[in-house]
């Protein structure tokens, strides 16, 4: 059996004792083990801040764009073995394998090309400038320069890549060094990626490292230089909200967790339409899509209350599209979730959600051996039940909720789910799409619109893409993410320069063209 090693203070370190165990999630045998138990993590944060963080903030942001362009391509070379230990481990099949771990490079390939415009000066210039005297002799100017810290990403186990070269993309791009810790059931990809990086020679020494295991003592080295972003539950993300050293430097905190997303099919749709073809199929993926492991995927779709004998026949038809199985087998397209423990919750999740409503497809009793779960359709008895609306069943299951068509009805249901990351709304009704757009904005990070009109071109809503915000308010962590440059912010310091105004200007304004 492997042990995972941990990559910090410059060499491949183990920790001791048994730490977390990796599984197979087709027969639940143990693929690894790691630890970080005894090993020095404020050794690793000063390395970060003292070796990691001067040696890229030498590096120009046109430099560190092109140190990401080569790290996608290094982790794009080893995809075929990445994919192989997305199915070891975490039951990926190939399709949900690729999702990852293309999400991994694409995204650094993006941060690559936003970088490039960027230029060689060490700070950005925040806006434009401002007369804040009686003559333009008293200037004003934002900057944004890279903080002296350390980036702590703390990821969930379900993008073991995407989750972390996303954040790490935006970090090492801002000119900050970071320290990345994977869910651990799921560490073996993360692990992979994590050698890559340090054996591309890419990125300056001290400016990645690679905590494989628990996060021990790591939150409590942290000051005001230094930035937290994690992804993974609303329990774990209130803990660590809550840490009292980070509450005592006030350390950044991005949250980045659990979301009761929701699709909304409006009145005006009629079954013929290209609408109601993007919103069957879209609903389908997000539930079979890495078994349903997806923060973004789709657990309530709210539907008009004449139409839901339609719709149940018809998501039961798509869902026969997605053949349960072993991930490594062709044929595959829904594998297990991605380890025992995951099953259990997912089991107790269907059970407690088939108090308030009927499962018309799938069910709680296991198709096979290993942590297998059927794609499960349910119908809400009562759209007004708390617990649709609260619990977040963490796999291929969803509910479909009546309601009575208008978008006022379909706005307060949906907000009820406390803030999401993705609500996505089907209508070719401008006015009715305007209305709801407006009314769950709030609550919500991203609104995702299907109309017949971009049917043929559209990426489905569970996809988060670089050069838009990922997060959402309340529930789903209050944190925001990516957004092209907007995820530099995080990383950076606005600071307010004042002065006489050819020195703010001359040495701190925007860059004009050909500069
Ligand atoms: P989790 O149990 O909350 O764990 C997330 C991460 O936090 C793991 O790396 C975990 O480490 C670490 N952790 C646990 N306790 C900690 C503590 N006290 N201090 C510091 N770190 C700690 O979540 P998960 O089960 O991995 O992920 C599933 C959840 O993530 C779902 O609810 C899903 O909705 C959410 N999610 C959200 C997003 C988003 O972008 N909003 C994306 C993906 C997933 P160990 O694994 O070593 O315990």
């Amino acid at each position: 059996m492997q042990t995972l090693s941990s990559y910090l203070s410059g060499q491949w370190q183990a920790g001791q004792g048994e730490g977390t165990a990796l599984e197979n999630a087709v027969n639940g045998e143990i693929v690894a083990r790691c630890s970080t138990e005894g090993l020095d993590l404020g050794a690793a944060v000063r390395h970060a801040r003292e070796v990691g963080g001067p040696a890229l903030r030498k590096m120009t942001f046109t430099e560190r764009a092109t140190m990401l362009k080569g790290l996608s391509a290094a982790i794009h070379e080893i995809r075929e073995e990445l994919i192989e230990m997305g199915s070891r481990n975490g039951g990926n099949t190939r399709g949900d394998a690729k999702f990852d771990i293309d999400g991994a490079t694409g995204t650094l390939a993006a941060y690559a090309s936003f970088g490039k415009r960027l230029g060689d000066r060490p700070f950005l210039a925040d806006g434009d400038g401002q007369q804040l005297g009686r003559t333009a002799r008293f200037w004003g100017q934002h900057i944004r320069v890279p903080r002296r810290g350390v980036a702590v990403h703390i990821n969930a186990f379900n993008f073991p890549a995407w989750g972390m070269m996303e954040k790490a993309a935006c970090a090492l791009l801002a000119g900050v060094p970071v320290i990345e810790k994977p869910g651990g059931a799921t560490a073996l990809i993360a692990w992979r990626v994590a050698q890559v990086v340090v054996e591309s020679g890419l990125v300056p020494e001290g400016a990645f490292q690679f905590l494989c295991g628990s996060a021990g003592d790591l939150l409590s080295h942290l000051n005001g230089q230094d930035c937290v972003a994690f992804t993974g539950s609303a329990a774990t993300g209130a803990k660590i909200r809550g840490d009292a050293n980070l509450v005592r430097h006030n350390v950044r905190v991005n949250i980045e967790a659990d979301s009761i997303n929701a699709a909304v099919l409006a009145p005006d749709v009629a079954t013929d339409a290209e609408a109601y073809g993007l919103f069957i199929g879209n609903v389908g993926l997000d539930m079979c899509q890495k078994a349903g492991q997806k923060c973004t995927a789709v657990r309530r779709i709210f539907v008009p209350a004449d139409r839901v004998e339609e719709v149940k026949t018809d998501l039961i038809a798509e869902l026969g599209r997605y053949p349960l199985g072993e991930p490594t087998e062709k044929t595959t397209r829904l594998g297990p979730v991605a380890h025992s423990g995951q099953h259990a919750d997912v089991v107790a999740g269907i059970q407690r959600l088939s108090e308030i409503a009927d499962v018309v497809h799938g069910g709680a009793e296991s198709p096979r051996d290993g942590a297998f779960v059927s794609a499960t359709l349910l119908v809400a008895r009562d759209a007004d039940a708390n617990i649709l609306h609260e619990l977040e069943v963490f796999g291929p299951v969803a509910t479909i909720v009546p309601y009575d068509g208008t978008a006022t009805r379909a706005i307060e249901l949906v907000n009820r789910g406390d803030g999401g990351l993705v609500v996505s709304v089907y209508s070719n009704d401008a006015n009715w799409s305007e209305e709801f757009v407006l009314g769950v904005a709030p609550f919500h990070g991203r609104i995702w619109v299907g109309s017949d009109r971009m049917a043929e071109q559209a990426l489905p809503p569970g996809m988060v893409l670089p050069n838009l915000v990922h997060g959402g308010p309340g529930r789903a962590g209050g944190g925001e993410e990516l957004g092209a440059l907007r995820g530099l912010d995080f990383y950076t310091q606005r600071t307010a320069i004042q002065g006489f105004k050819s020195f703010v200007d001359g040495t701190f304004g925007p860059e004009t063209e050909g500069e």
